[in-house]
């Protein structure tokens, strides 16, 4: 199965996607944990990352496409992948069929997941009070709603234009919305 797991910030990507790799076997890809990690070890890669992610901006495509390509052609992605949080651009989009194109794979879909937009930024205030995450002021939690509004969420209809795209309702318990994926997972696999 290689997977893209799509939506705004707060809609819920991290936690469905450990739910759904550990059940296909499959690596959940998240680039926004990748570069967290590289922040943290103060690798190159952080630090130019951070000051673009502290401000709820997209870190310049250049430098996470070439993170990308590189996660791509380890082996554990050779069984398939779930993408979470890439690609967020349109380059990013194309960027990323040249490297399945390279690696001969295709994507099985694309999943959606939807949550009104004041529900997430009063998630991501709670999350902000439990995890701290640096990134999670009430300004920057707004900024990063702009963003996903002005360069993401227009992929949604390009992978529709494909039909690749499944939607998926993204509010109530986090078990319901893991039902939800699994059974459109399941439809993708027929
Ligand atoms: P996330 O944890 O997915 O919300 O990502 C946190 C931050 O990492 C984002 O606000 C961006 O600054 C950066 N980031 C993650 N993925 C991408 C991407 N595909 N393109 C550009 N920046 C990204």
């Amino acid at each position: 199965m290689r997977l893209i797991l799509m939506g705004p910030p707060g809609a819920g990507k991290g936690t469905q996607a450990t739910r759904i790799a550990e059940r296909y076997g499959i690596p959940a890809i998240s680039t926004g944990d990748i570069f967290r990690s590289n922040v943290a070890a103060g690798t190159p890669l952080g630090v130019a990352a951070k000051t673009y992610m502290d401000s709820g901006e997209y870190v310049p495509n250049n430098i996470t496409d070439a993170m990308v390509r590189d996660r791509l052609a380890e082996r554990d992605c050779g069984r398939g992948f779930l993408l979470d949080g890439y690609p967020r651009t349109l380059d990013q989009v194309k960027e990323l069929d040249t490297m399945l194109t390279d690696l001969g794979v295709h994507l099985d879909g694309v999943l959606l997941l939807a949550v009104d937009a004041e529900e997430l930024i009063q998630r991501l205030i709670r999350r902000a009070t439990m995890e701290g995450r640096p990134d999670d002021t009430e300004a920057v939690i707004r900024r990063r709603q702009e963003v996903y509004q002005e360069q993401t969420a227009s992929l949604a209809l390009e992978y529709n234009a494909r039909s690749l795209l499944a939607e998926i309702n993204g509010t109530g318990h986090v078990d319901h919305v893991t039902d939800r994926i699994h059974t459109v997972i399941a439809r993708l696999r027929r």
